[in-house]
């Protein structure tokens, strides 16, 4: 419920709805008529009355225009989980919209400490050479197969792969 009186409070809101409700054209508002942060997704608008007698708008018959002032809420709520950006952007996508609310999804997770140390390790900056980039060969055949011994000039870690040979052995001279 609170939602609906966060719109009722919202002077962009009511304008939105008010300016939707009397089935304006975006194009033929004001410049600075909130409703320009919307004429991609106006069409796509509808209205839905709360049983306290105040209006909410909706996206699409299932997603909630969140007004400002409850957005951080919803992020809050979105978040609750600490799933990473792209699971929360998700979420979010199937229940509100806002004008950047995906922007401001992956800001929220972004600055979350919980989120960043749930993230597998960031690859190693490309001037410290990643583990497989910067490998010493040394292949020998043997029988069709071509094992090869590896050396990771980053970590020095050897290890040996078995790999099909590009090309058949070549008979002995
Ligand atoms: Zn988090």
């Amino acid at each position: 419920m609170w939602l609906y009186l966060d719109a009722q409070e919202d002077d962009d809101y009511q304008k939105l709805q008010g300016s939707h409700l009397g089935g304006a054209s975006v194009r033929n508002l004001p410049p600075d008529h909130p409703a320009h942060c919307y004429k991609g997704v106006w069409d796509q608008l509808s209205t839905r009355q709360g049983s306290n007698g105040h209006f909410l708008l909706i996206l699409d018959g299932a997603r909630i225009v969140v007004p400002r002032r409850a957005r951080k809420r919803i992020l809050d709520f979105l978040h609750r989980r600490h799933a990473g950006i792209v699971k929360t952007q998700q979420a979010a996508r199937q229940l509100y919209y806002w004008p950047s609310m995906s922007a401001a999804v992956s800001d929220a997770v972004e600055k979350c400490e919980l989120c960043v140390a749930a993230l597998p390790s960031k690859p190693l900056p490309s001037v410290l050479a990643p583990t497989m980039q910067a490998v010493g060969l040394d292949l020998f055949h043997a029988g069709g197969r071509e094992p090869a011994t590896t050396l990771s000039w980053w970590t020095g870690i050897p290890g040996t792969r078995s790999c099909k040979a590009s090309h058949p052995p070549q008979p002995p001279q």
